[in-house]
């Protein structure tokens, strides 16, 4: 066996570099950039109201209340034509341009209008640049709005449409083949010894939750003609492909003898439960993960290994899951083996403090208890945790 360490290490150094390209603003939510951006123009691009009210000279306002005469009104989106002179006052929207002559906003809520509309009295001293949203305060010109690296959020996105950037340069999507093998497995109606194939919907979600691409290329048998055939055309056609089942020591397991064959392959036993056996190389230079077939073991593998070799190829500088330290309510027990397991556990944050419980049934196959995991608990050989003992916990959201 080798350290978990050690196999990831291994993982990630062999996978390729990720590529740039430019995409459309709408399509580039969860992508990282590859370029800085910098501003061209000035956000807001000109001083204008932040409130309703009346645009009007601070110094006017001096011992209020006050009557200025109404000169106009001016909607958002308009351009104003007269200058706000001594003694006047010219009713505003929230985002219109703050007009020549004034230097400050009455806020509706602080004014009175005669009934003819030609007198406003402001009830308060405001100073200059009240309510003011000045030009640039947002970003100026030339400033730089964000750094290469930086993984787009819907704000990051908003920003970059209010600087007119429609097309950014980032890192591209991944497209992430996933290939179940096993004859036992079926997508329709199980017939005896048959069972339902899971970890192709499970690693396709798995995918999609990280941002990337997933590609169904379908259920195989254990056939070595069937799986080379499945694995090359994911080669091919994808940047990276995930096979789960047939990499353990079962008479029927091809799927780490065909990836021998046909790629530059490592086969590691890693130690560490569940998930020990992991095939990880290069077939036609693409990565593939030969994943073991059951349902946790495929979904921790990924977590441990995939996720962050994925994240890296599409430019993510942040790979690992946030790694916390916990109090584990009930215990987390376990024999020494040689092994760091991964427990999964249920996260509670309260009083301060990281708590963690058990999320149910802890065997590879009972995956309801993955569902239940808020996190996986990083459980280090010998006798595990007693009940209140500080444990290390991988969050996974
Ligand atoms: P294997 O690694 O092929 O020996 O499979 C280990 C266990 O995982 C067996 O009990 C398989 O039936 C199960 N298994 C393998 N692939 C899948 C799959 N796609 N969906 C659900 N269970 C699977
Ligand atoms: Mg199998």
């Amino acid at each position: 066996m080798i350290p978990f360490e050690e196999a990831r290490a291994y993982v990630l150094n062999r996978c390729p570099a990720p590529v740039a390209g430019v995409v459309d603003l709408r399509g580039a939510l969860g992508l990282v950039l590859s370029e800085p951006v910098c501003a061209l123009e000035a956000v807001p691009p000109f001083d204008n109201t932040a409130m309703d009210g009346f645009a009007v000279r601070a110094a006017d306002t001096t011992g209020a209340p006050v009557a200025l005469s109404i000169v106009g009104t001016l909607a958002a989106g308009s351009v104003p034509d007269t200058e706000v002179g001594a003694g006047e006052a010219m009713r505003i929207m929230t985002g219109a341009p703050i007009p020549p002559g004034a230097d400050a906003v009455v806020m509706v809520e602080r004014t009175s209008v005669t009934d003819d509309d030609t007198v406003v009295t402001v009830e308060v001293e405001v100073p200059v640049g009240n309510h003011v949203r000045g030009t640039g305060e947002d970003l100026r010109p030339g400033q730089k709005v964000f750094v290469a690296g930086t993984v787009l959020g819907p704000a990051h996105i908003g920003v970059l449409a209010s600087i007119g950037c429609r097309s950014v340069a980032v890192y591209r999507r991944l497209r992430v083949g996933v290939l179940s093998t096993g004859d036992e497995l079926v997508t329709g109606t199980p017939g005896p010894g048959q069972i339902r194939d899971s970890n192709r919907d499970a690693l396709l979600a798995l995918l999609e939750d990280s941002g990337v691409t997933g590609v169904d290329l379908g259920l195989v048998a254990d056939d070595e003609h069937e799986i080379e055939q499945a694995i090359v055309a994911g080669a091919v056609d994808c940047d990276a492909v995930l096979t789960s089942g047939g990499v353990s020591m079962g008479d029927f397991d091809y799927v780490k003898a065909v990836l021998d064959r046909i790629g530059d392959m490592r086969w590691m036993q890693v130690a560490i439960r569940p998930a020990k056996p992991l095939v990880f190389g290069l077939v036609e230079d693409t990565p593939v993960f030969g994943l073991p077939g059951n349902p946790v073991s495929s979904m921790v593998s990924f977590e441990l290994f995939a996720r962050p070799a994925l994240l890296s190829m599409f430019g993510h500088v942040m790979v690992e899951r946030p790694r916390v330290m916990a109090v584990s309510d009930g215990g987390l027990g376990r024999r020494p083996d040689g092994k760091v397991h991964f427990a999964r556990v249920a996260v509670a944050y309260t009083d301060g403090r990281y708590r963690v419980r058990s999320a149910g049934g802890q065997g590879s196959h009972q995956l309801s208890a993955m569902a239940s995991a808020d996190g996986l608990a990083v459980i280090p050989d010998g006798d595990g945790v007693i009940d209140g003992g500080e444990v290390e916990v991988l969050l996974l959201r």
